[in-house]
């Protein structure tokens, strides 16, 4: 029973702890180790402005933590996962995108077109946008 607990806080410490993956850029960018146009951060997610924006606003919003992406994360990381949305709704505030409305995009694996192998969520807005599904 112990001895479960203590397994059980232990990965729970090393799920905390994990350190960045040093090959990952938006890791560094987490960091302050790569520079990036960073426009909110909190001790779960932090934001920065696409380097190719695609429309007026285009913000990436990253967890903190390295998660290479939504096929990697795990139930501990759900509180991470809500927080881009929450991230999501501030930052369209501040943007001043949130009455128009904006469209946020986490693409998935090569059939989803994802690029950078740390999880993040596309903030896109400013503009009235095709629909993507026809
Ligand atoms: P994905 O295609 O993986 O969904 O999105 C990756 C995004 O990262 C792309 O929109 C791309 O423009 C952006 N990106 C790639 N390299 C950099 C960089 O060095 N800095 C920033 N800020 N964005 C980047
Ligand atoms: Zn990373």
């Amino acid at each position: 029973m112990v001895r479960a607990y203590l397994i059980h806080l232990a990965s729970r410490l090393f799920h905390i702890l994990k350190p960045m993956n040093p090959t990952c850029l938006f890791c560094k960018i987490v960091a302050g180790e790569a520079k990036a146009s960073i426009v909110y951060q909190d001790d779960l997610v932090t934001a920065f402005r696409d380097i190719h924006p695609v429309a007026p606003t285009h913000i990436l919003i990253v967890p903190n933590r390295h998660i290479e992406s939504v096929n990697q994360a795990e139930a501990a990381d759900a509180s991470a996962l809500g927080s881009l949305f929450l991230a999501a709704q501030k930052i369209a505030l501040a943007e001043n995108i949130h009455q128009g409305g904006y469209r946020l995009i986490v693409n998935t694996g090569p059939h989803g077109g994802q690029t950078i192998f740390h999880l993040h969520m596309h903030l896109i807005g400013g503009q009235r946008m095709k629909h993507p599904m026809g």
